[in-house]
């Protein structure tokens, strides 16, 4: 499918979706084209036929979804453009099973032992032929089906190792069906001012990503797909969620203005970058940064960041078509470690699976039937043993340079750290022997709680692990079964519901209880209206987007620990999350002036 739409339009054109990376980007469309992808051509040994047959089914099964997905998205089109589209993407579905597209090109690998991309690219080339020699425009026109069918599948069994925006001319704003973690990796925010796509959510990688890049971007905006031409005026409003096309000079010069003033304010908050964040009552709190890329250090850094309390170490996996070895590995977090000039590091082992497919392991981490709790995380690495322990031994390495931890995502038991912990010794002791520098002592070893039954079995855990690091998105996406990424059930991804907010306090208080440390990283700690309660619920540690450091540090500054306390019993003494979001919006000073007036007359 196509989202640009070859009539036309002039005039100005508002489309709303959700705004997950809040900001202001104005510039010229550029409309990345997902289709014209280089194929490479190999030829199978018998043995990996078989194999090669499953992979491609893969492909169908994911491109089948994939469309699922567009179809239930344009449901939200008037209803010329719904029947059109939906005509159209039917047409596509049937095109995957049992077509002359697929027995060819399973005959094509069976028979010339050919790889499946460069099988289904001759397929199509086929295809092409014989309908052009029909003489029959209808027919004809049908290729373009093909093609469009042919190159979905081809990015599929790719999983995209290609620079889709390489050339998009500087101040540019990405517009595209889907914008995965791996494309956001490569966009420079120099280059690009921010993006639009028709698929994505609030808390998906993209939009994580999006927000650590300072970028502008809307997602979840279904009728993208009917106006937007590469080089129109676009202007993303990642506040309000609202991708204006071609906008008037009224609206333009509106947008302009409001651009300056976020500028203005982004500008005094550095002003806070060096003051310590300490609430009114003295109170230490300790704000880290969370990293999705290493050139980010220097951004952390300037935002005030006291050191990294997350490093997602998935983009040494991203846009590639092989694996790290453990040097590289090792250059790459050793760099991290000597820029953080003495600051501590969280390294987070491999989290990939779900959403955050890595192309290399592709074949490693299948296609699970739902892929958010199949083999990702922690999990693939207990069954690859040898891409954690390279991974391991690689921060151990690191560690030698400064202080550093190692984090262990998607923790689930106390087994699986126990095992953890017997990878990280076998490393240790094959480092040793290699007569590798080590640090005197070895990093600490911590669990991500972002899986409800983690939270509940906190207390076990932390005989386990030497600190806690919650991921709210996690915790939050799992324990109320909605996706973090699908914009069609974002309304109710809600990290304040009270079942989420229980399972935070139940982890905080058995850390406290055991004496370690205990973070919170997920997109929550970026939120200024989250800190007072976060902080009433005991949370001293928070790590989050560099850019918004400085206005969480703000809210810090202006509250005081027993203010958070009885705002936090405030909190949980709902339970409608209609109610904690009125608290919310009223402000933890207020709330709690009540609650203390309120208890003054009681005494009274
Ligand atoms: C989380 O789940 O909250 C988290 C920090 O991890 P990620 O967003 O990388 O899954
Ligand atoms: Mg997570």
């Amino acid at each position: 499918m196509k989202i640009k739409n070859d009539a036309k339009i002039s005039e100005e054109q508002a489309f709303r979706g959700i705004g997950v990376s809040s900001g202001i980007a104005i510039g010229p469309a550029y409309v990345i084209d997902q289709h014209g992808v280089p194929v490479p051509e190999y030829t199978l040994a018998a043995s990996q036929i078989d194999l090669e047959l499953k992979r491609f089914q893969a492909a169908i099964n994911k491109t089948q979804k994939q469309l699922g997905q567009l179809k239930q998205k344009a449901e939200s089109l008037p209803a010329g453009a719904v029947e059109e589209i939906t005509l159209l993407l039917e047409a596509y579905r049937g095109m995957l099973s049992g077509s002359r597209l697929v027995r060819g090109v399973e005959e094509l690998i069976s028979n010339d032992k050919l790889n499946a991309e460069a099988a289904v690219q001759r397929q199509i080339s086929s295809i092409a032929a014989s309908f052009a020699a029909m003489e029959d425009s209808y027919l004809s026109a049908r290729v373009t089906d093909v093609r469009e069918v042919g190159s979905r599948l081809i990015r599929n069994l790719l999983q995209q190792q290609y620079n889709p925006f390489a050339d998009a001319p500087e101040g540019s704003v990405l517009i595209a069906e889907e914008i995965t973690p791996a494309d956001t990796a490569l966009m420079n925010p120099e280059r690009i001012s921010g993006f639009a796509a028709v698929l994505g959510g609030a808390e998906g990688h993209s939009a994580i990503m999006a927000r650590a890049l300072g970028l502008a971007a809307v997602l979840g905006v279904a009728e993208l797909i009917n106006g937007v031409n590469t080089g129109d005026t676009v202007i993303v409003d990642g506040i309000e969620g609202v991708v204006i096309v071609r906008p008037s000079a009224t609206v333009l010069q509106h947008y302009k203005q409001e651009s300056l003033k976020l500028a203005r304010e982004a500008k005094k908050l550095k002003t806070l970058k060096d003051v310590p964040a300490i609430t009114s009552d003295g109170t230490t709190i300790t704000l880290q940064a969370n990293l999705e890329l290493p050139r980010e250090v220097e951004a952390a850094i300037d935002a005030g960041a006291s050191g990294v309390g997350l490093l997602r170490t998935e983009f040494m996996f991203m846009n590639r078509p092989d694996l790290p070895d453990e040097d590289e590995q090792f250059e790459s977090i050793m760099q991290i470690v000597k820029n953080l000039d003495g600051r501590p590091l969280t390294v987070r082992t491999l989290d990939v699976g779900g959403e955050k497919l890595a192309t290399a392991l592709g074949s490693a981490v299948g296609e699970s039937i739902n892929p958010a709790l199949g083999l990702r995380a922690i999990r693939l690495g207990l069954k690859q043993p040898k891409l954690l322990e390279t991974q391991l031994a690689a921060i151990l390495r690191a560690s030698a340079y400064g202080p550093v931890r190692i984090l262990v995502p998607m923790v689930s038991s106390v087994g699986q750290m126990s095992r953890v912990r017997e990878h990280l010794f076998q490393v240790e002791r094959r480092l040793r022997r290699r007569g590798v520098k080590l640090p005197a002592a070895m990093p600490p070893v911590g669990a991500m709680i972002e899986i409800p039954g983690a939270a509940l079995a906190a207390d076990a855990l932390t005989k386990v692990c030497d600190f806690f690091a919650i991921g709210s998105n996690d915790l939050t996406q799992y324990t109320l079964a909605i996706d973090r990424g699908d914009d069609r059930v974002a309304e109710l991804y809600d990290p304040f519901h009270p079942a989420v907010l229980r399972l935070i306090q139940f982890t905080v208080a058995a850390a406290w209880r055991a004496n370690i440390p205990v973070s919170l990283c997920g997109e929550m700690a970026s939120d200024p209206q989250a800190a007072a309660l976060l902080m009433g619920l005991g949370l001293r540690e928070f790590s989050m987007s560099p850019s918004n450091i400085p206005l969480v540090k703000q809210e810090i500054l202006s509250l005081s620990i027993s203010q958070a306390v009885a705002f936090a019993e405030a909190v949980m003494s709902k339970s409608d999350e209609a109610e904690i979001c009125a608290l919310l919006e009223a402000g933890a000073k207020n709330v709690s002036q009540q609650v203390s007036g309120a208890k003054r007359k009681i005494v009274k």
